[in-house]
């Protein structure tokens, strides 16, 4: 049932989800399709977490927040865990379109027309290219975690920033990856893409959200929105730590494991406290770096307005070369435009296009403005994606009618992810994460971490992995 605001939660749980990211959602549904009783909670007042959307001016404008592109497995993921209507939904990117100073391309995102464009307009020689390819095809997670992205291109594509450019900045779109992340970081994402190109859920992640709400109503999950848990009970019984539910504000609620979507430095730190894990786990945890957050720009088509089709992709750069450094600047060189045509919201009354800039960006550029800085370099962004746009689109200003924008500040006060981190945690995360359950008995994390459990595939299919944990630890409860 979906509890009201105001509800008091009497029941006890098998499981409690905090947090309805993909992988929180995820790992809720599939618990309760094999048969667990679930608590789902929310602190924000709707479910998805950074798949998520808004609307403005009365609804005559919607924008997406993270539905720019994710790998087909998206595809086997919804039809295995959600259901074959969400999976039938999921469509190829059309047009993944790169311009900047170095090249100006176009591509379906695949390998086949990857190892063209390397060849023929990149002029690498084919057995390079072929052999880039057969190691990211063989690489391993458990053994591979030695090399950087940044050896991986100097040992295949020596003093080529052209071609480290093409292979990496969508990446850096993707998962927040840096030339000093390890390789396989990397690897295990663009292989991902590269299967088969890019994918979205036509009909917009408000509809998406909503169906796998139904589904998880359908499938008996209890869920409450507008309920931020601040602390996971955990006791000491013998020589044990056991999860024994959560509080909300002042109330118990029982569960027999708890898994947390929540970030893992609130999970460990704050939500269960020091005291619970040895040391050596909590050190370690300290150490976790986050990932690097991102600005937005949200512009709105005025109604009875259209635009060319441009593409959908857009990676735009003024830069003239290639660094991961620059890609994160407040000088915004780097953009990636998503646009969003009338298809994608077919169900919607009248032609609506919505296009969204995304920029990477670092928390620590923001923190500390005044609050006038702050306005001033929200105006200058929104200035540097308008002026963008207009180059792709002469005129489309006049057609503009609404324009916001997002900074780090902002995904950190909707999401509760420390510094806005858009990707979750740096590689060293995953294993927190993982382990969590060897340290107290019934305690899980789930969500983006170590950098491949991010974005919406890698996190609902974390979701996945870590509801087996659960599934073995009721078990044997
Ligand atoms: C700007 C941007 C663009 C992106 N674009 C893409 C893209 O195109 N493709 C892609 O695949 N990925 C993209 N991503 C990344 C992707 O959206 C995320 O990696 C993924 O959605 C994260 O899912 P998650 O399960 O880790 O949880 P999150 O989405 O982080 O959700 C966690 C949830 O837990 C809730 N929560 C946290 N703490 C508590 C608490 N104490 N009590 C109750 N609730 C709590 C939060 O409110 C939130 O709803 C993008 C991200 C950003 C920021």
């Amino acid at each position: 049932m979906l509890f009201k605001k105001k509800d008091k939660i009497t029941d006890s749980y098998d499981v409690i989800v905090i947090g309805s990211g993909l992988a929180g959602m995820t790992a809720a549904n599939k618990l309760a399709k094999n048969g667990r009783k679930v608590l789902l909670l929310e602190s924000h007042n709707k479910l998805g977490g950074f798949a998520t959307w808004f609307r403005r001016q009365k609804g005559e404008h919607i924008f997406d927040i993270s539905l720019h592109g994710f790998p087909v497995g998206m595809i086997k993921t919804c039809k295995k865990y959600w259901n074959k209507d969400i999976a039938s939904r999921i469509r190829q990117v059309k047009r993944v379109r790169f311009i900047n100073p170095q090249y100006q391309l176009e591509t379906d995102f695949t390998k086949e027309h990857y190892t063209k464009l390397l060849i023929e307009h990149f002029k690498v020689e084919e057995e390079k290219v072929n052999a880039f390819f057969d190691e990211l095809a063989n690489m391993n997670f458990y053994d591979d975690q030695s090399m950087t992205n940044g050896e991986l291109f100097e040992k295949y594509f020596p003093n080529r920033n052209d071609v480290t450019r093409f292979l990496l900045e969508p990446i850096v779109y993707a998962n927040g990856s840096t030339l000093e992340d390890p390789a396989i970081s990397y690897g295990i994402v663009f292989s991902n893409f590269m299967s088969k190109g890019v994918y979205i859920y036509q009909g917009g992640t408000d509809q998406l959200i909503g169906k796998m709400r139904d589904e998880m109503l359908e499938n008996g999950v209890d869920i409450k929105l507008h309920t931020k848990i601040e602390k996971i009970v955990v006791e000491k019984e013998g020589d044990k730590e056991i999860t024994k539910g959560v509080m909300i504000g002042d109330q118990f609620v029982e569960a027999k494991s708890v898994i947390s979507n929540s970030n893992i430095h609130n999970t460990v730190l704050n939500m269960v406290g020091e005291e619970h894990f040895r040391q050596d786990f909590v050190e370690q945890t300290k150490k976790v770096r986050l990932n690097t957050s991102s600005c937005q720009v949200f512009m709105g088509i005025k109604k009875g307005e259209a635009i060319p089709d441009i593409g959908e992709l857009v990676f735009y750069s003024e830069d003239e070369t290639f660094s991961t450094d620059q890609v994160l600047s407040p000088k915004v060189g780097s953009q990636t435009f998503s646009v969003y045509y009338p298809e994608m919201r077919e169900h919607l009354e009248g032609d609506r296009y919505a296009i969204v800039s995304s920029i990477n960006a670092r928390y620590e550029d923001w923190e500390n403005l005044s609050e006038e800085e702050y306005l001033k370099q929200k105006k200058y962004n929104e200035e540097k994606a308008l002026s963008t746009i207009e180059k792709l689109v002469p005129g489309i200003r006049e057609k503009i009618d609404y324009v916001d924008s997002s900074t780090p500040l902002t995904v950190e006060k909707y999401t509760h992810h420390r510094k806005g981190a858009s990707f979750g945690t740096k590689f060293e995360g995953l294993p927190i994460s993982m382990n969590l359950h060897k340290e107290v008995d019934g305690l899980f994390h789930s969500g983006s971490v170590g950098i491949i459990m991010s974005g919406w595939l890698g996190a609902a299919n974390y979701g996945v992995i870590q509801s087996h944990e659960v599934d073995n630890y009721l078990d044997r409860v």
